[in-house]
């Protein structure tokens, strides 16, 4: 099974794909994993990339598409679930390229829809503690004592990521390149829309739900 799994910032992409991945035993590809991998192992590729990185650039389709093709390669015959990639139609094109000339195809693409505006509340009201890292949020997950952190009572802070300017730029940059990919498989692959602003539960058994019927053990 080889999955794709799209959906904006803050959508909830890194815990779904670990549930999926451990569901139906698949190879997690993160792109920034791997572009982190590739970099610190300084493969060829590795060291075009980081002169992109280094000037703040986006590292080209070209660099990016080779470079999963090489992870998706390894992957196991059970298949793999792709994050953070595709990001542009192009990547995708090229990756389905990619498959073809080995006979393969993407099976299914779970793409997690939310609304801005729950993403902007998410995003906007997570607290971190500097020291130890802990997350909370300032209506889902209150600390005990608000704006202090239950570990090592160190003052809680907004990290620059997840300020109101930032997720309004990445939510407009996700709108503006990603959502055509979406696009792009509705009229080549399947595409299973999932309503992610529920909790994270719901969306998990809403996500298993679509995926278990492909992996139904077939009696002879
Ligand atoms: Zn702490």
């Amino acid at each position: 099974m080889r999955i794709v799994l799209l959906g904006a910032p803050g959508a909830g992409k890194g815990t779904q794909c670990k549930r999926v991945v451990a569901r139906y035993g698949l190879l997690h590809l993160s792109s920034g994993d791997i572009l982190r991998q590739e970099r610190d192992a300084g493969s060829e590729l590795g060291r075009k990339a980081e002169i992109y990185m280094d000037s703040g650039l986006l590292v080209p389709d070209e660099i990016i598409v080779k470079m999963m093709a090489g992870a998706i390669s390894k992957a196991p015959a059970s298949g793999f679930v792709l994050d953070g990639f595709p990001r542009t139609v192009n990547q995708a094109a090229e990756l389905d390229k990619s498959l073809a000339s080995v006979g393969r195809r993407i099976d299914a693409v779970l793409n997690l829809k939310v609304d801005d505006r729950v993403i902007t509340e998410r995003m906007g009201g997570r607290r971190s503690c500097p020291r130890c890292g802990a997350v909370y949020h300032v209506e889902n997950l209150k600390p005990k004592v608000e704006g202090i952190c239950d570990n090592d009572g160190t003052e809680l802070v907004q990290r620059p990521d997840d300020s109101p300017d930032v997720v309004a730029n990445r939510l407009k940059a996700y709108h503006a390149q990603t959502e055509p990919v979406v696009g792009y498989y509705r009229d080549n692959n399947t595409v299973y829309d999932v309503d992610a602003n529920k909790d994270v539960d719901e969306v998990s058994a809403l996500i298993f739900g679509k995926l278990d019927a492909h992996f139904v053990v077939r009696d002879a």
